[in-house]
């Protein structure tokens, strides 16, 4: 309910946000009675791979298939929540992908995790988002970093557990900041080696440890263009599970400058006038081409669009 009002008051709101599910965060914690909803015949799986998800094949949704019997007799079910008082559990998709894809159900169909974001309704993208992330993140957490023992699960999904030292692990997403960067009605945009020809982004990189979302916006656009930047403000979030991130959108202001790039993680930084920018956003650029409707980016580039429309 929480979720539904946010999104109604967020017109703009990222793909891959909107997750509607009832985490069952208490109910979880009894093994009791996650083994009853695993027995539950209404209960239903969610089928994710690494970057992919299984859609129904008749409805813009993601596939809710039965238990298996195998699946109900797993001591460690990833349970992901209530869905209206039915119980959905993560499955996991890659084995049958990899090593068996006739297992698959011939009513459903493998998209990968972006084709998802773009097609699935807002909830069921949050959805999908939610189901790959936690997933990708067990597949990478068989093992405790701490020593090296193997884990469990507990909790129906929510941690895990080293067998030999005891430590818990916790599922976890990487912050990166993304920042739309302003100055006297430009736009600094940047491009990566291997993108689209005439592809440009706003510019992002992971916070490190020991710093602030805003702090990292400051050092992100200075290592990546050489450009002073000051006054950030948080925008909006996304997550973004490829694997785990949580991309936290800003905006930002400079004072202009010569872009340069200097840690050479992009092949080419620099200005955009208004003029530009609107025409590329109404596909009438052929010089220009922005990220894909799916990302925070475009968001972020999509709101000031729109202000500078407003401003004739
Ligand atoms: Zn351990």
């Amino acid at each position: 309910m929480e979720v539904a009002r946010l999104r109604q008051s967020q017109p703009n709101s990222p793909a891959f946000t909107g997750m509607s599910l009832d985490r069952a965060q208490m109910l979880r914690k009894d093994p009791a009675w996650v083994s009853r909803q695993l027995h539950t015949p209404a209960s239903r799986g969610i089928a994710a791979g690494v970057d992919a998800v299984l859609l129904d094949a008749t409805e813009s949704r993601l596939a809710r298939l039965p238990l298996t019997p195998e699946q109900q007799a797993d001591d460690e079910a990833i349970l992901l929540g209530l869905e209206e008082e039915v119980a959905l559990f993560a499955i996991d998709l890659e084995p049958a992908r990899t090593s068996a894809p006739g297992r698959l159900p011939d009513d459903a169909r493998v998209v990968s995790l972006r084709e998802a974001g773009a097609e699935l309704p807002q909830s069921e993208g949050g959805l999908a988002a939610y189901a790959a992330a936690l997933l990708n993140w067990h597949r990478r957490h068989r093992f405790c970093p701490n020593c090296g023992g193997s884990t469990v699960i507990i909790e129906a999904g929510y941690a895990r557990r080293c067998l030999t030292c005891q430590a818990m692990h916790f599922p976890r997403t990487d912050p990166v900041v993304i920042m739309l960067v302003e100055g006297h009605g430009r736009l600094l945009l940047g491009r990566r080696a291997g993108w689209p020809d005439g592809r440009y982004s706003v510019l992002a990189g992971f916070v490190s440890p020991g710093e602030s979302a805003e702090e990292a916006v400051l050092r992100e656009v200075k290592e990546e263009s050489g450009i002073d930047v000051y006054r950030p403000e948080f925008v909006a979030s996304q997550p973004w599970p490829f694997p785990s991130s949580l991309m936290l959108g800003f905006e930002v202001q400079a004072d202009g400058g010569d872009p340069v790039n200097l840690d050479g993680e992009l092949d080419d930084v620099g200005w955009f006038t208004r003029e530009e920018v609107l025409s590329a956003a109404a596909e009438r650029n052929t010089r220009l081409l922005l990220p894909p409707p799916i990302s925070i980016a475009r968001v972020l580039i999509d709101r000031w669009v729109t202000r500078q429309r407003s401003i004739g």
